[in-house]
């Protein structure tokens, strides 16, 4: 068999670029079906670091690091959304297995890349972006459609939890928020109306296996996800139906090995609208950690493992709640210390399952935990995440 269809087997090294949140879930996941996992990340102080048997301390363009990494590891994947493309494609030419490879993943990077693929593929995705122009000149603001207008000003890399957008209502509006995203790539797209908000978590193998879980319905909070909702609530069967085809075309025409995860518009009329791309797992896709046969993270195990993908099935209908490091300053005065959260009284909730990252100190807006509400009901976890909520002192 050639060496690249081989299983990678517990006991060898995986190794992963970025050490946030999403490296120390994968960590854990890889360590409990017995993997050693190597974390580059130039921070000493990163959650993933932390618990990894090998942490390199170094930029994503270190040559030494990559080249200690491609030694020790035998398959490498990515955490971090902007892991430089060379980065991927030094990996592999120093020998070891990457999954994402760079071409998949500098798609996803790039809002206008993104959007052309989208729009490329339509047809056989049977949805598309929503409208859109690219404004990376002056000439691109002169001939803007002012059907657009109002538009969400986007930079085309970089951007995450809402941050790098800008809402705009007139032309000199777009003048000013691209002079002070200073004149970058952007995209400009049009506002809309939307119902509700879903995403797709897609996992391809190396085989060109690819399964689907159970989507999400997101409820969005100062452009950061708040809560995920599996079964999503509004989701209708047709509608459900074409969210999981696309994300199935989509993956294989990404020609992407790994997990990756697509979040989607549903507008008023009922049209559904590709939003963008993540690739790798996925802050909606937590809910999979305790109300899933696989876990997002155990999957992206098997994926770079070169092992057969695991069920995606649904236990138990659930409602993840994300915890942000606003929580840790309520009722506080601002210059109060930080304050634990009540956790004994939401824990008091039986089926509430409490995931913290381990991060170095909590700020307003970071990302710091989730909690995975479980009930015999999607009623009663909704329920649940509500009285949680409270409890925490989230706004509901
Ligand atoms: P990020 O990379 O920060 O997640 P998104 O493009 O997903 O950026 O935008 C964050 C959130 O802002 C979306 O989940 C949605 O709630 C809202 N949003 C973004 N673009 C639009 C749009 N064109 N129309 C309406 N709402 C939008
Ligand atoms: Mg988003």
């Amino acid at each position: 068999m050639a060496k690249h269809l081989i299983p990678i087997l517990p006991g060898a090294y995986l190794g992963m670029l970025g050490g946030g949140q999403l490296g120390r879930m994968f960590t854990q996941a890889a360590q409990a079906m017995g993997y050693k996992v190597c974390i580059l990340d130039p921070d000493p102080l990163s959650p993933a670091g932390a618990i990894a048997e090998k942490h390199l301390l170094a930029d994503f363009s270190d040559a030494a690091a990559l080249q200690e990494m491609a030694t020790l590891c035998q398959a490498v994947s990515t955490e971090f959304e902007n892991v430089p493309a060379q980065t991927l494609d030094q990996l592999e030419a120093l020998g070891v297995y990457v999954a994402p490879r760079s071409n998949g993943v500098s798609i996803a990077q790039n809002r206008i890349a993104e959007k052309a693929f989208l729009t490329a593929w339509r047809h056989e995705l049977n949805l598309g972006p929503v409208p859109y122009c690219i404004i990376e000149n002056q000439a691109a603001i002169d001939g803007f459609d002012d059907a657009l207008l109002p538009g969400i000003l986007k930079i085309a890399r970089l951007g995450y939890d809402g941050k790098g957008q800008a809402t705009v209502h007139s032309l000199v509006e777009l003048k000013r928020a691209w002079d002070d995203f200073g004149r970058v790539p952007c995209v400009l797209e049009k506002r809309m109306d939307l119902a509700f908000e879903v995403s797709a978590l897609v996992v391809r193998g190396h085989d060109d296996a690819v399964v689907v879980y159970p989507i999400a319905q997101n409820i969005h909070r100062n452009g950061i996800l708040h809560t995920s909702t599996v079964p999503a609530p509004s989701l209708n069967t047709d509608q459900e139906k074409r969210v999981l085809q696309a994300a199935k075309v989509l993956i294989r025409r990404l020609d992407y090995v790994g997990i990756l995860c697509i979040e989607f518009f549903v507008v008023k009329s009922g049209e559904i609208f590709a939003n963008e791309i993540a690739p790798r797992p996925h802050n909606s896709g937590h809910y999979t950690m305790d109300a899933s046969v696989t876990s997002q993270f155990q999957q992206q195990v098997r994926a770079m493992a070169r092992l057969p993908l695991g069920d995606t099935r649904l236990l138990t209908p659930v409602s993840m709640l994300n915890v942000l490091g606003d929580l840790w300053f309520t009722g506080n005065n601002l210059e109060d210390a930080p304050k634990e959260p009540a956790w004994a009284k939401a824990l008091s909730h039986d089926s509430a399952k409490l995931h913290l990252y381990g991060k170095s100190v909590p700020l307003a807006g970071r990302k710091m935990g989730h909690i995975n509400c479980l009930g015999t009901s999607l009623a009663e976890a909704r329920q649940i995440a509500a009285l949680v909520a409270s409890d925490l002192g989230i706004e509901p």
